[in-house]
């Protein structure tokens, strides 16, 4: 790297897929800009996945040794999420390689700002240190962000009533939400146990950082990012979102070249079949009952439907595969999902809402059959069915939010979204929003513009100019 560049950006996403792939992409959208470095750090076994994402930019990336927890180096490799608190405090044995590399390997040009996943709190101590303004990347909504803080602040989540009573927020009482709609760790705080010992240690971080960065646009939640920016610092800055700065889907690759669920989608497309596609993540754990039903409903559903499993040691119903030979495809690997979501055929993602599922399916213009599972997905669910109206919720057998969910309840939610008016109202809405957020991030768009003022305000604090 030489010394030409105007901005050196520091990257530094945390171990897992989900908190990983959306800074990748930010990195993407910074290296558009003239004048721009970009420098992401990771960790061996993770160095694949991130060169391979980054491939054919400028973007260097640093690894740091990480004494693994079992030699599992992302949390989507976790045997159970229960071990996540002891693989997330465990990066803070990253420190003093992350300032050792900050000191003396990648100093030129000099690091104007850095943007770091909030779980590594640590790395507010390095930039304290390097005089480096740090920006916490928190990895979820404006609204998810005021629900959280609202809730803890009213008292709901420690009150008496059932876990799934609907209780109506002060600030914002055209929502209603329920103790179920949070983590057990948010809602019994013991001071004691590591779960808050880490929440705490990544609060306190979060409130002494520069600013937050949030992938996300302000269109799609201006009341929500409005409210936090009411608060004193930090300030929560919406560039998103970012999944539009990856690499062209490979709609145009020649027939072989193409996976084989994407030809498949092909031969839907010119059947003028459409497709539900149906994918949790990179770690939701289901149960094998669960999952069971999951395939008996989309059996029974008739709807053309192609299903991302990740669980290893299940195996489908005796005979699944032949009976849905036509209409549904199943795969166990990796999947491009952007790619799948940009794909003609498909007209709705049955998805645990984790954050870049859902704006991933904004961007797309597809809509949502909401089945959160765990972290903040129960309030993007809410988002997504309540607040900004582009799809419904599965239903579950005893109506509650985390309640179990049979085959016909999922066959009946998954028809409403395909066939029903439901499904059509989300599909018009969302389509709306798909074209906002292609536009926020283009010359002019609320995101762009917003990251112009990031940059100008950085560069005024370093009294160097922006970048063009
Ligand atoms: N993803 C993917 N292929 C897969 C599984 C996941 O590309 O086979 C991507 C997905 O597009 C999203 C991220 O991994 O960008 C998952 O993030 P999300 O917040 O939706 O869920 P999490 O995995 O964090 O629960």
């Amino acid at each position: 790297m030489d010394g030409s560049f105007g901005q050196h950006v520091v990257l530094f996403p945390f171990m897992s897929k989900g908190h990983t792939i959306p800074l990748l992409h930010f990195a993407r959208l910074l290296l558009l800009r003239h004048n721009t470095a970009v420098t992401v750090f990771t960790t061996p076994s993770n160095h694949p996945f991130v060169a391979a994402s980054l491939h054919g930019t400028t973007a260097s990336i640093v690894v740091l040794p990480f004494p693994t927890v079992d030699g599992i180096e992302s949390t989507d490799q976790l045997p159970s999420m229960s071990l996540f608190y002891k693989f997330a405090t465990t990066t803070a044995t990253m420190q003093p390689h992350f300032e050792h590399a900050l000191e003396y390997e990648i100093t030129i040009p000099r690091i104007t700002f850095m943007v770091t996943d909030s779980f590594l709190w640590w790395t507010l101590q390095s930039a304290t240190k390097f005089n480096v303004p740090r920006f916490a990347y928190f990895g979820m909504s404006c609204y998810s962000v005021c629900l959280l803080k609202e809730a803890a602040i009213s008292g709901m989540l420690g009150g008496t009533q059932p876990d799934d009573e609907l209780v109506t927020l002060t600030r914002f009482p055209w929502i209603k939400l329920c103790k179920n709609d949070f983590e057990a760790e948010f809602r019994n705080l013991d001071p004691k146990s590591v779960a808050y010992e880490f929440n705490m240690k990544l609060m306190s971080a979060i409130g002494d950082s520069y600013g937050m960065l949030v992938n996300s646009f302000y269109e799609l939640e201006h009341v929500f990012v409005d409210h936090i920016n009411t608060e004193p610092s930090p300030k929560s800055w919406c560039v998103g979102p970012f999944c539009f700065a990856q690499q062209t889907p490979n709609i145009h690759l020649i027939p072989g070249e193409k996976p084989r669920w994407f030809e498949w989608l092909d031969e839907k497309l010119e059947e003028k079949g459409s497709v539900l596609y149906v994918a949790f993540g990179s770690q939701a754990e289901i149960s094998d009952e669960q999952l069971n039903e999951i395939a008996k409903g989309l059996e029974e559903s008739m709807v053309n439907f192609l299903w991302v499993i990740r669980k290893g040691e299940w195996d489908l119903p005796d005979g699944f595969e032949e009976r849905v030979e036509k209409r549904g495809i199943v795969v166990r690997e990796w999947v491009d999902q952007w790619e799948i979501l940009m794909h003609e055929s498909v007209e709705g993602f049955l998805s645990h809402c984790g954050w870049n599922s859902v704006l991933e399916s904004i961007c797309a213009g597809v809509p949502i059959l909401a089945w959160p599972m765990m972290a903040e997905q129960h309030l993007n669910a809410r988002m997504v069915d309540e607040e900004i109206k582009i799809g419904l919720r599965v239903e579950t057998c005893d109506g509650s939010v985390r309640g179990f969910v049979k085959c016909e309840g999922l066959r009946k939610s998954v028809k409403e979204l395909m066939e029903g008016e439901k499904g059509r109202e989300g599909r018009k809405k969302v389509m709306e929003l798909a074209d906002i957020a292609k536009n926020a991030i283009k010359e002019g768009g609320s995101s762009c513009s917003t990251l112009n003022l990031l940059l100008q305000e950085i560069c005024t604090l370093h009294k160097e100019s922006p970048p063009m």
